[in-house]
């Protein structure tokens, strides 16, 4: 049956709907769906049997075009949908365009245009200081507390959960080694961060203010940016981070728009230093997000980051990487930095929560310090909702394969 009794207290119940792309098993078309409960809702062919004016734009292969509508049309579509799914009288019209999720075949739902990845955990930032700068005196760098820091990535190597990741290979040498080696990295890592997916572009030349951030940013997605550590610290200085990332970062089969966040909405840390005006936010509406993020190795949690904890907020990233006149996409992603809070068990990364391996975690497979062959690491998310709900994100998973030489 189709999932019409899916309860509104349901993690991804009636006010949860994200957007994603699917295909049948039997079929390569790519469709736009939505979620509800265990199921898909083919929402092109909902809107058709319905007579929608959204039709058409809900009738292509990504959600690009969706992304491109806007917030008027993102609000309208989800107000439509929410409706089809809960008043009694569509049931009958839409029933036929349910599809259990086991039956489908979930895909990379954008087509991703750039993709920045930031720095913005003072509890993660702190962390690295201490271990890879352990003699400074102190572990953020001057300007951590003035910007947020990020870098841009590779939008070609994100890819959809469930994508198996291959070990990397890179130059390596630790300080005391005489000369780097070439291999297959042996520290190999996760970042558990949450990827924002703007929908409305810009034209070069005109920044967006932290106050144009719901009118360019559709969604949000968790996203595991791997990490080759062995890679990432030959390479990183002076220009930031290159082959220790590109190599694949995953994301949510499942793009949770702004719109169900709402309740989830919360002030952020406060703020230790003046911001220049374009990323002061104390005048601002909340742009922090209160999302309790899970860590599984081998279906083991290992820690529970809690977004809320974030220094900079995904307004202030977004007003950063516009100031300077940079335009943006349909299809832009960018991460929010691997979320830590202040506790060990609140750590998103394997670097920090065996403290560069030398703390191994004990998990029920074995130990670990970093990825071994085989690992599979799942980040999954919830956020309140209103009246005591829970808004669950889609979750994002990928497993090691050996690297082929
Ligand atoms: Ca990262």
């Amino acid at each position: 049956m189709p999932p019409f009794d899916v309860p509104e207290g349901h993690p991804f119940g009636p006010h949860n709907l994200p957007y994603g792309v699917f295909s049948l098993s039997d079929s390569d078309t790519r469709s736009v769906g939505v979620r509800l409960g265990d199921h898909v809702l083919d929402a092109a062919g909902a809107a058709r049997a319905l007579g929608s004016p959204y039709a058409a734009l809900l009738a292509h292969t990504t959600l690009n075009p969706l992304l491109a509508a806007g917030r008027t049309a993102w609000s309208d579509v989800r107000r439509a949908l929410t409706a089809w799914v809960t008043v009694p009288s569509h049931r009958e019209t839409i029933s036929p365009f349910f599809h259990p999720l086991d039956s489908v075949t979930l895909h990379l739902p954008f087509e991703v245009a750039d993709y920045v990845d930031f720095y913005a955990s003072e509890n993660h930032a702190r962390n690295v200081g201490q271990i890879f700068r352990p003699d400074s005196p102190d572990p953020l760098t001057p300007n951590w507390k003035h910007l947020p820091i990020g870098y841009h990535g590779r939008s070609g190597t994100v890819v959809v959960s469930g994508t198996d990741v291959v070990r990397p290979s890179g130059q390596r040498k630790a300080p005391a080694d005489p000369a780097p080696v070439y291999g297959p990295s042996v520290r190999l890592d996760i970042e558990a961060e949450v990827g924002f997916v703007v929908g409305t572009p810009t034209r070069m030349g005109h920044p967006v203010p932290l106050s144009g951030f719901r009118d360019h940013v559709f969604g949000v997605t968790l996203l595991n940016d791997w990490s080759a550590r062995d890679l990432q610290a030959w390479e990183y200085v002076p220009l930031g981070p290159f082959l220790g990332k590109s190599f694949a970062t995953s994301v949510s089969p499942w793009i949770t728009p702004l719109d169900a966040l709402d309740e989830a909405r919360v002030a952020p840390p406060s703020r230790t230093h003046d911001l220049l005006p374009y990323l002061d936010d104390s005048a601002e509406d909340p742009g922090g997000y209160d999302l309790r993020i899970s860590v599984a190795v081998n279906g083991h949690v290992v820690a529970e980051p809690p977004f809320s904890t974030m220094y900079w907020t995904a307004a202030q990233q977004l007003a950063h990487m516009t100031v300077n006149g940079a335009s943006l996409r349909t299809g832009d992603l960018y991460g929010s930095g691997t979320v830590s809070g202040p506790a060990a068990d609140q750590r998103g990364s394997l670097l920090e929560l065996t403290w560069n391996g030398r703390d191994p975690l004990d998990l029920p497979t074995g130990k670990r310090t970093f990825l071994e062959d085989g690992d599979e690491v799942t980040l999954t998310a919830w956020a309140p909702g209103a009246n005591g709900t829970r808004i669950a994100l889609g979750e994002v998973t990928g497993r090691i394969v050996p690297s082929p030489q």
